[in-house]
């Protein structure tokens, strides 16, 4: 980036602020001010924001993991230096790895862009984020879904998020749909706070099977204000209330949002190969 600190500083510093977070875009510093667990999305950010240099990026992440260094670097006297330069070295590879992503190619549909953040409150990605791409409003809904849900149950467990889609959309391995950055994987909730999905309707499985807690989530995602269910496909013989019931979807519900308004349904069914495929509404 090619912002000159010092100009950085004369423009609006206030004292409680390190000057270090200047150097970054406004976007970025608001997810600083959120703390350390949103360091991933800070990088990401920043990447947007036109920051190349992966030692600047890794700047980011090691200032907000700890923000009463106000800036200051790691010096080789310090008691746990070597520690710190292995942290500082891990944020300058995930920082890499993010430039690559962002220089790769898009799939046919732009508008699912947004990835699900590794650290979001109430949720745990059981995929790659290669896999959890959405529209932005998708990511938003599922995001509310999980603070609601950490309110409820603070202590867990947490809801997990299997596939989305790819960034930009367009099939992905192995299913039909998912192209579109409206379809979420959930899988059911388990008794025993193992991450696998479970299948209540296989015998050794089923007492596993929190239909309570599942049945709840169901109803949290129905009534969520974000952005509205069109589907909710779980197997018939699983007995859950409120769903669409089929004869797959037995280890996770498939949730499928309705599109906002603000997008040209017809025009991401034909981007992604779905005109004709498959039941899909816009929000109203
Ligand atoms: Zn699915």
């Amino acid at each position: 980036m090619n912002m000159d600190p010092l100009d950085a500083i004369a423009d609006g510093m206030d004292a409680e602020t390190p000057f270090w977070v200047y150097l970054f875009p406004p976007a970025v510093r608001n997810l600083v001010a959120l703390g350390a667990r949103f360091w991933r999305q800070a990088i990401e950010v920043a990447i947007k924001g036109g920051v190349k240099d992966s030692a600047k990026l890794a700047d980011l992440a090691f200032f907000m993991h700890h923000p009463w260094r106000l800036g200051r670097a790691i010096s080789s006297t310090e008691a746990d230096a070597a520690a710190l330069v292995k942290q500082w070295k891990g944020f300058q590879a995930a920082a890499r790895k993010m430039l690559r992503g962002a220089g790769r190619k898009s799939g046919p549909l732009a508008i699912v862009n947004t990835p699900l953040p590794r650290s979001a409150i109430g949720l745990h990605p059981t995929k790659a984020q290669s896999r959890q791409f959405g529209l932005p409003e998708t990511i938003a809904a599922l995001t509310s879904i999980g603070a609601t849900w950490h309110k409820r149950h603070p202590t867990g467990p947490r809801i997990r998020i299997s596939d989305i889609s790819r960034r930009g959309g367009g099939k992905l391995t192995p299913h039909g749909s998912h192209r579109m950055g409206i379809d979420v994987d959930i899988r059911f909730m388990r008794t025993d706070g193992k991450m696998r999905a479970v299948n209540p309707l296989i015998k050794s499985q089923k007492r596993f099977f929190d239909k309570a807690l599942t049945q709840e989530l169901v109803e949290l995602i129905r009534g969520n204000t974000v952005l509205n269910a069109h589907l909710i496909m779980v197997n018939k013989r699983i007995g859950l209330s409120n769903v669409n019931g089929d004869n797959d979807h037995n280890n996770h519900m498939h949730v499928r949002f309705c599109m906002p308004g603000t997008y040209d349904l017809r025009a991401s069914r034909k981007a992604t190969g779905l005109l004709g495929i498959g039941s899909y509404i816009s929000c109203s």
